[in-house]
């Protein structure tokens, strides 16, 4: 197997926002030889894309394929083999047999609803694309017996809902949270610059930015969304299929 130079377009199946870390096509301690299973890990820090990315003193980057923020943005770091779990107790779940995805969690602290669900979403996605079943999903502490990640996470109930979004025919659809006037989140920059706003980062959607306001209510009319500032899950499916805003 070469190097995997479709997560970005598989991450993207979830509906979840998709960040292509610079360099990641070429980035990987060689390429991928095979991917038969999916690793689940915690960080066990915050904001640590970088270290996902470069390594650790002792151990050099990169460290995952994949880093998944708190909100569900999907970081895409490397697409070649990473150092994410040695040694394995499973032949499928090695580095050179599997894909790792480092969620940010300070091994502590709860999860957000909206990480849990990106994090499901996107191995249904990794096995739907390399033909897996749900029980090729493994936390990092069931194939590696030194290790506690990803902390307080049921497996067997996150393998069984990874199952039930493997078994709809079509990916899953679009579940970006709604959107309305008043709200503080990461997608609003991504609505920012879907809708052509790129040169903007404000978190907040708020009826005191005309701009933003005026470019969603231009795309509600045109898609025939209905009237007022909120951002549904249809525009979002509306947005995902439109070629321009
Ligand atoms: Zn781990």
């Amino acid at each position: 197997m070469p190097w995997l130079t479709r997560l970005a377009t598989i991450a993207r199946r979830t509906g979840f926002p998709v960040v292509e870390v610079d360099g990641w096509k070429t980035r990987g301690h060689g390429p991928q030889p095979c991917v038969e299973g999916v690793v689940c890990h915690h960080t066990a820090g915050r904001d640590d894309m970088h270290i996902v990315r470069d390594g650790r003193p002792g151990l050099d980057g990169p460290l995952s394929q994949f880093w998944l923020r708190r909100d569900g943005t999907i970081f895409v770091v490397a697409a070649g083999r990473c150092w994410h779990n040695a040694p394995s107790t499973s032949e499928h779940h090695d580095n050179s047999s599997s894909i790792g995805i480092e969620a940010e969690n300070n091994g502590r602290e709860a999860w957000p609803s909206v990480q849990l669900l990106a994090y499901r979403m996107l191995c249904a996605e990794l096995c739907r694309e390399y033909e897996l079943p749900a029980s090729r999903v493994m936390a990092h502490r069931e194939v590696n017996r030194g290790k506690p990640d990803p902390h307080s996470i049921d497996m067997s109930a996150f393998r069984a809902d990874v199952a039930r979004l493997l078994a709809k025919r079509q990916p899953a659809a679009p579940r970006l949270p709604e959107l309305r006037p008043g709200d503080r989140s990461e997608h609003v920059v991504t609505l920012r610059r879907a809708l052509g706003a790129a040169n903007q980062t404000s978190t907040a959607y708020t009826a005191e930015d005309p701009d933003l306001m005026a470019l969603v209510s231009a795309f509600k009319t045109k898609h025939h969304l209905g009237p007022g500032p909120d951002w549904t899950a249809d525009c979002w499916t509306a947005l995902n299929r439109s070629e321009k805003p």
